[in-house]
């Protein structure tokens, strides 16, 4: 039976989700994404953008024109509130959005009234489906949700890992299938922008700065954006 699937926030964990929005379309389903802006800029490069390393257009994903190209409607404004009972998002603008599954991906900065129930870091607190502890039509990833039992740092690395498993859980949970678990992995490589081309690198107890930590973090954060810049960033202005 067709489904109403609802993205909140266009960020990290919601990549592979976003970018197979045309098979969720093309199997019945009605998807919207819900963001308060047509972008989303990854904040792991906002150091870099701050310091003129990077130009606007090179750190942000067109949110909107991707849900357009899928198929999906984009609605420009934030969820202020949801009613799980009545399965319903309210909006910034006081309209109501009615969902058969929500996956949130709103950043770290989750208002404790938005997502609950919540985990001791206050994200919305899910299991090892990325799925709510709570309300079964709810997912989310990235620095919004809180794993149970073992709470993630809030870093880029983690939403990442999670964008397979969340787009395979959301497909399905809407055609009734087995849902898989998300394995968070054991230690991950961490590399901090420090804004002047030089980097902070940590990985197994092992700590570095310097210029090629920035190179390496450059690459893989280049990489990953140029993987799901598919909605003609790459053909704006760079200059703004
Ligand atoms: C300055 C800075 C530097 C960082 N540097 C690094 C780094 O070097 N390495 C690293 O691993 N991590 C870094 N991080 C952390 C990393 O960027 C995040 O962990 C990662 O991007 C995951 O973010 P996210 O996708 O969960 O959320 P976000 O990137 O915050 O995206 C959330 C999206 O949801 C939207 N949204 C928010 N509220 C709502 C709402 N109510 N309704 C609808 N939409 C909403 C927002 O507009 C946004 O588009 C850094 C973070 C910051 C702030």
């Amino acid at each position: 039976m067709p489904k109403h699937l609802v993205f909140v926030g266009g960020g990290h964990a919601h990549r592979t989700a976003l970018a197979g929005l045309r098979d969720t379309v093309r199997a019945g389903h009605r998807v919207t994404v819900i963001g308060p802006s047509p972008y989303h800029y990854y904040s792991g490069m906002g150091p870099g953008l701050l310091s003129g390393i990077y130009r606007p257009a090179e750190a942000r994903f067109h949110v909107k024109m991707m849900a357009q190209d899928g198929g999906a409607t984009f609605i420009e404004d934030r969820v202020v509130l949801v009613d799980p009972v009545r399965r319903a998002l309210v909006l910034g603008s006081g309209a109501e959005v009615r969902y058969d599954a929500v996956s949130f991906n709103t950043g770290s900065e989750v208002p404790s009234d938005l997502l609950h129930p919540s985990g001791e870091d206050g994200g919305l607190l899910v299991n090892e489906y990325l799925q709510c502890i709570g309300p079964p039509e709810l997912f989310g990833g990235g620095d919004c949700v809180s794993l149970a039992g073992s709470p993630l740092a809030r870093v880029g690395v983690f939403a990442v890992r999670q964008n397979r498993p969340l787009h395979r859980n959301l497909s399905a949970f809407l055609e009734g299938r087995p849902l898989q678990r998300f394995d968070p992995g054991g230690d991950y490589l961490l590399i901090l922008n420090l804004g002047d081309r030089m980097g902070l690198f940590r990985r197994k107890g092992i700590v570095r700065s310097g210029r090629l930590a920035f190179q390496l973090k450059n690459y893989l954060d280049t990489r990953f954006m140029r993987k799901f810049q598919v909605s003609g960033e790459l053909r704006e202005p760079l200059e703004e």
